[in-house]
């Protein structure tokens, strides 16, 4: 039997953070989600009350609840804080980040049929912060790739793929020229791919030509696999094609956990404005309620799901939207309309 409600960690988190977020309790407490939020603070807010950028205290609530919802936060820049996301995907493990990118109703882009996920390798690469000074003139990054991590990613793709019924997964990349790293890249996931998925097509395309291939036709993709700096850049050009930051939601998940959050950050010029758009961190907030009605196999979870998304689909599709998509509502208003629409 399912348990009566998950606990999960929400990060309200710096700038637009505390609105979208208080939006985002709001409609799934409304549409009876079976969650109870434990909060804590990371990123600037941390900073102000006297701890770390990222809090033990937090790492420690989402290491033992397994799952948490998080506001975009702020990094200081230049001033020796590594960046709160890298951490947390770090001494997390949340080696794999997804990102799924949709057409949505009623907001007008360039295409209309844009249906992708795409799956980054979150815990190497150029990200790995392996850089030194090596004269006064001269400074270095090291690109890191191991096997493990290649194959760990490859395998996790190919498993997502096939559990949402998807038929074909590319791999970007760059190993013409980065031979060694991006070739172990490419191995490891030709290796899975004929070991265990030989019935998902598969196909490898030089970057370069994949970004120009995937502004002129995205429909010509389905599944992307990127090595970390690659998914880092692809999937905010891919957000680009659906309409931008606000509706582009994301998670970063390990092998038992995971921090569920939207792409953008904490858009400092809009903050305590009441005009930033909810959408991207309810549409995370769905892909979390997804997540624990899959893993722990609690049907209602999908339920509220699917019934959060009914919702914001009929409202974009009305035009009830914030302004970033053209519209007039304010964060509260964009909750009310969902809310509102859920009864
Ligand atoms: P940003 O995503 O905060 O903002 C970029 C632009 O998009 C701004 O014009 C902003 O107004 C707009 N925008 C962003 N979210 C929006 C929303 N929900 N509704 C409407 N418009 C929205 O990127 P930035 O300005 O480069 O970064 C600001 C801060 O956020 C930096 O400190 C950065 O380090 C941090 N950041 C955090 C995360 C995260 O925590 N996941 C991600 C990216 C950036």
């Amino acid at each position: 039997m399912a348990i009566e409600k998950h606990e999960a960690v929400i990060l309200p988190g710096d700038g637009i953070g505390p609105e979208v977020s208080a939006a985002v309790m709001k409609v799934l407490a409304e549409a009876g989600a079976p969650i109870v939020w434990r909060t804590h603070q990371a990123g600037l807010k941390a900073l102000e009350n006297g701890n770390e950028v990222l809090p033990e205290s937090t790492i420690r609530s989402i290491d033992e609840l397994g799952v948490a919802l998080k506001g975009p936060c702020t990094t200081p820049v230049g001033e020796g804080f590594t960046s709160v996301n890298v951490q947390l995907r770090k001494r997390l493990n949340l080696f794999a980040a997804v990102r799924p990118v949709r057409t949505l109703p009623g907001v007008k882009t360039r295409f209309d049929d844009v249906d992708l996920i795409i799956v980054r390798e979150n815990t190497e690469g150029l990200y790995s912060g392996v850089e030194n000074q090596v004269t006064e003139d001269v400074v270095m990054s090291m690109k890191v790739a191991t096997g493990t991590a290649c194959t760990r990613i490859a395998k996790w793709a190919f498993r997502h793929a096939t559990q949402r019924e998807r038929d074909k997964i590319t791999v970007f990349h760059k190993a013409n020229i980065m031979k060694v790293t991006d070739g172990l890249f490419l191995k490891s996931a030709r290796e899975v791919h004929q070991r265990d998925y030989p019935n998902i097509d598969y196909q490898e395309v030089i970057i370069d030509a994949g970004c120009m291939k995937l502004v002129q036709d995205p429909s010509q993709f389905d599944v992307l696999l990127l090595e970390n700096l690659y998914g880092d850049v692809v999937s905010d050009l891919c957000a680009g094609l659906v309409g931008g930051l606000g509706v582009a939601p994301g998670a970063n998940i390990g092998n038992d956990r995971a921090v569920f959050e939207a792409v953008h950050g904490s858009a400092p010029d809009l903050a305590g404005q009441g005009l930033a758009n909810p959408l991207a961190l309810l549409m995370s907030a769905v892909m979390m309620l997804n997540y624990l009605g899959n893993e722990r196999n609690d049907r209602r979870c999908l339920e509220v799901a699917d019934r959060i998304k009914d919702a914001y689909n009929g409202a974009l599709a009305a035009g009830q939207t914030t302004r970033d998509l053209g519209g007039e509502l304010s964060t509260d208003g964009f909750a009310n309309v969902i809310l509102e629409r859920l009864e």
